[in-house]
């Protein structure tokens, strides 16, 4: 059964015509430019990212990477394709990082593996990143692995030796073209093997495609006796089972580049002969005080301990304000004014939200507006088709916030009708950059009950000005804006917004 017959993405709900496909750029890590992208088969993707190898948390250096997958998916749908994105769970005793792992923590394999798959899949819908289509966790698809191996050892790409079976990267002539490693410089077969899942550039030689087990490993039954997979043919396996043997896109953190996709490369297209990835997309490392975030580094921030210090809609925010090929330092002050920022939007948002529902009949000419509305799609869609530039994006939106709130400060007459088509614009692109967070926390709660009681402390407040009890009046002002919700008096009405996100 192919995915496209197993559950369709649910349609988007579009709100305006359905116009020609629009162009979309992509910076392509094979070919190392930017080109015009295309999809195999008209109006769908497929899709395939490389998740977590689950020995511990996400950090936010994961986080950069995984929201961008999210923020690309969106921008497709937006762009009206189908998207069948499958990603990967390193679940794997497989996987030598998690081997150690348990052997350090005493805690049982499947114990960890299982906790921190269930931890993964929490703090990616914590950040507001939709599910794929499917998840595909390694130590499920053993036997379709196997198989690719047999079919790699049938077709003399792959040999046995005595700690288990390698890949013969001299019969594979393009081996090296991703990394940007020459072949012919290498000492291919006089090198020897590298049996480790992680090595770099310089040491590159046959890697391990299944590996013999050692004493207390866990292991599988396979032809080649009890043993386990490598690291890269797990991604090679699964794609071909969900997404068949060329796919659209495919990608991951820069780290990812080499050896793991040059060697998935390898493997995918010495077994079918064919082309494996169209287009390669590889995200920058995150920063932190000079230094790649990374466990091993040990100065990780974990997405549970970020999202309870900035909220997620501050860091999904923060983290696409750079461009995902351009390096970006985590630095608390930028995540502080990331805040503020989110906030202005917050309360163009609350002031809509609050016109709408006092129905105001008057319209004036609402054209300038709507051009100005016009404009930021336009130049947002430009940025984010331009091989998915959300800083150039984010920019433009927060231009078009402020020239929003500088409308309603001069004037308070919108039609409704501007209005709705305001929220609607802001719902579309919100929804693009925050993903699931963007109701979750950016759209004001107005009709919400907690929206309801502060209308009713705010009436209060001012019946007690017009009866000129003042102090009190001011009393009510201050516990609202203790507990984060701000009060502007404007000549006709009373504005409110939350600062920050709700905390239900
Ligand atoms: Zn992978």
């Amino acid at each position: 059964m192919t995915p496209s017959t197993q559950r369709r993405m649910p349609p988007l709900q579009h709100t305006r015509d359905v116009e020609a496909q629009k162009e979309l750029k992509v910076y392509n890590s094979l070919t190392k430019r930017k080109e015009l992208f295309k999809s195999l088969e008209p109006e769908k993707v497929r899709l395939y990212t490389c998740g977590l190898t689950v020995n511990y948390l996400m950090h936010i250096g994961h986080a950069r990477t995984y929201i961008f997958w999210d923020v690309v998916e969106r921008i497709l749908r937006y762009l009206h394709y189908e998207v069948v994105h499958i990603s990967n769970v390193t679940d794997i005793s497989v996987d030598d990082n998690i081997l150690k792992r348990v052997r350090a923590s005493g805690e049982a394999f499947q114990q960890l593996v299982t906790r921190h798959t269930r931890d993964y899949y929490h703090d990616r819908r914590l950040l507001g990143i939709a599910d794929p289509y499917t998840y595909t966790v390694a130590t499920q698809y053993i036997q379709e692995m196997i198989e690719l191996v047999q079919q790699l050892l049938e077709k003399g790409y792959a040999y046995e030796a005595e700690d288990g079976i390698y890949f013969r990267i001299s019969a594979f002539p393009n081996y090296g073209r991703l990394a940007g490693i020459n072949p012919k410089q290498l000492k291919v077969g006089a090198g020897g093997r590298i049996d480790q899942d992680e090595y770099d550039k310089e040491s590159v030689g046959d890697f391990v495609l299944w590996k013999r087990a050692k004493p207390d490993e866990p292991f599988w039954h396979s032809p080649w006796g009890p043993g386990r997979p490598g690291w890269h043919i797990e991604c090679s396996a699964m794609s071909k089972k969900y997404l068949g043997e060329t796919i659209d896109i495919s990608g991951g953190g820069e780290d990812n580049l080499f050896p793991h996709h040059e060697n998935s490369i390898a493997q995918s297209e010495a077994a079918s002969g064919k082309p494996y990835v169209r287009y390669w997309m590889h995200v920058r490392h995150l920063q932190f005080a000079g230094e790649k975030m990374s466990k091993s580094v040990g100065n990780i921030l974990t997405v549970r301990d970020a999202v309870k210090q900035y909220g997620a809609a501050t860091l999904r925010l923060f983290l696409l304000s750079t461009h995902y090929r351009k390096s970006l330092t985590f630095k608390e002050e930028d995540l502080q004014r990331t805040n503020s920022q989110l906030d202005s939007l917050r309360y163009v948002l609350t002031r809509l939200h609050t016109f709408k529902s006092e129905q105001k009949k008057s319209s004036t000419s609402d054209d300038e507006l709507l051009a100005e509305l016009e404009k930021a799609r336009s130049t947002m869609e430009t940025a984010l088709l331009d091989d998915f530039n959300t800083g150039r994006a984010i920019n433009q939106l927060f231009q078009f916030v402020k020239h929003v709130n500088q409308k309603l400060e001069a004037s308070q007459l919108i039609s409704n009708d501007t209005v709705d088509k305001l929220l609607i614009f802001f719902q579309e692109m919100g929804t693009i950059l925050f993903g699931d967070q963007y109701t979750r926390e950016v759209e004001p709660k107005t009709n919400s009950v907690i929206g309801q009681l502060v209308e009713l402390l705010l009436q209060e407040r001012d019946r007690l000005r017009q009866n000129q009890e003042y102090q009190q009046a001011d009393a009510i002002r201050t516990a609202l804006q203790r507990i984060g919700f701000e009060i502007a008096d404007t000549k006709t009405s009373t504005q409110w917004w939350r600062k920050g996100a709700y905390a239900d």
